[in-house]
């Protein structure tokens, strides 16, 4: 039954870490995965995390299975980072939310409960986006096209281009849209800009569907949230996928919710009822640890705080690592002006490295990035930001 099997490309960043992993070279840095590491090259325990997670080991809980929806306190506790503590959806019951696996899960029983709804929509994504956005809702069975997204020459959005392309989409297209901290490019929309994204998917009757797996990584919790905001003063219908993976650094435990605002509480029951059915029939229901973590740090006023100061300080790092960066660049003597470096948010940075450039990194230098240019800055730190600056001069 194997014998006609092809071997299938490595994951274009996944691959990258299996790389990375082989390489016997003591410097080597690995700047290719959406991975927050601290200043010692560590994946963090976060403080608030450990805290209830000993409380939570210590009751030694029972391994039932969830509900296919996941943990209540859960999903509430979601809704209320998503949508805001005080959101009229919220508490007039359209909204449905069920604890996924990751963001990626939740981008997956949203495409497979699409594919239901509207078999023959086109789903639309970034031009570029994170990579599987495509291979997921591809294997969902939709066809997968462009928007155009990033400007190379401002290192920006090329909102009148985008804009175009959704006032152009087809009724009932599915656009997905990064909610902040664009993955891979690292440039935002302004809120302005947000506000006509939500007029032209109005006008066009299209199906928006947020991807936000980076909330808290560019300005605060509820900075970030501005387009989920927008989109539920709108009065539409929309999807959310969210995560915890970066937030919590919980990448494992695969801890994300999917949310869906709909019309009215009796259509968020039939909503949620066939929601049920997609992950039932996908895994069945949601692993136990992560999400009673996460609730349990989120219900606690202490641990919240601890968790929002954790946070914080995880994004204060980036920061700095993106002005360290570019001012060391500058130091080397680059002609070439970094400075949109330090403008664009979250983990990533679209560099302008050419493949060509990417490829010499990692044979000289041991520093492994995305073949497109990107490179995480959260895998930079203290010590060795220097090592790579310099192989980025001389690399240029
Ligand atoms: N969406 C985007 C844009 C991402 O960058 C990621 C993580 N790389 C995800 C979704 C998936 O997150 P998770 O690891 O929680 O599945």
């Amino acid at each position: 039954i194997f014998a006609a099997v092809e071997m299938a490309p490595r994951d274009p960043i996944l691959g990258l870490n299996e790389a990375f992993n082989a390489d016997t070279r003591a410097g080597k840095v690995n700047l290719g995965v959406g991975v927050y590491y601290d200043d010692n090259g560590k994946i963090p325990l976060l403080a608030a995390v450990k805290a209830a997670e000993k409380t939570h080991m210590d009751a030694q809980p029972p391994r039932g299975y969830q509900a296919i929806e996941g943990l209540g306190l859960y999903n509430k506790a979601v809704q209320d980072l998503v949508f805001g503590a005080t959101s009229e959806l919220v508490a007039s019951g359209r909204v449905v939310t069920a604890e996924a696996l990751g963001g990626t899960g939740a981008l997956k029983i949203g495409a497979d409960l699409l594919k239901r709804l509207d078999a023959n929509a086109s789903v639309y994504i970034s031009d570029p986006s994170w990579e599987n956005h495509r291979a997921l809702f591809e294997s969902a069975g939709f066809k997968v096209e462009n928007y155009a997204y990033y400007d190379v020459a401002t290192r920006g959005v090329n909102f009148v281009g985008m804009k175009a392309a959704l006032l152009s989409m087809p009724a009932g297209s599915i656009v997905v849209l990064h909610a902040c901290c664009h993955n891979p490019t690292g440039a935002d929309m302004s809120d302005a800009q947000w506000a006509e994204v939500v007029d032209a998917c109005r006008e066009r009757h299209l199906v928006p569907f947020l991807d936000m797996a980076y909330q808290g990584f560019a300005d605060g919790i509820e900075e970030d949230a501005i387009a989920v905001r927008l989109f539920s003063a709108s009065g539409l219908q929309f999807f959310v996928s969210s995560s915890f993976s970066k937030s919590f650094s919980m990448y494992g435990e695969r801890v994300g919710a999917l949310s869906i605002v709909t019309e009215s509480r009796e259509e968020a029951a039939r909503v949620l009822s066939q929601l049920k059915r997609v992950i039932r029939t996908n895994y069945s229901n949601p692993p136990i640890h992560g999400g009673a973590v996460v609730a349990a740090v989120l219900a606690s006023p202490e641990l919240r705080q601890q968790w929002e100061d954790e946070l914080a300080g995880m994004r204060d790092r980036i920061r700095a690592m993106r002005t360290s960066l570019v001012a060391k660049l500058a130091e080397r003597g680059v002609a070439q002006d970094f400075s949109f470096v330090a403008a664009q948010r979250g983990m990533f940075s679209y560099t302008g490295l050419t493949a060509a450039q990417v490829e010499v990194l990692k044979d000289e230098y041991g520093i492994y990035a995305v073949s497109t240019g990107r490179i995480c800055l959260a895998a930079l730190n203290t010590k060795n930001i220097d090592y790579v600056a310099d192989a980025i001069a001389k690399v240029l």
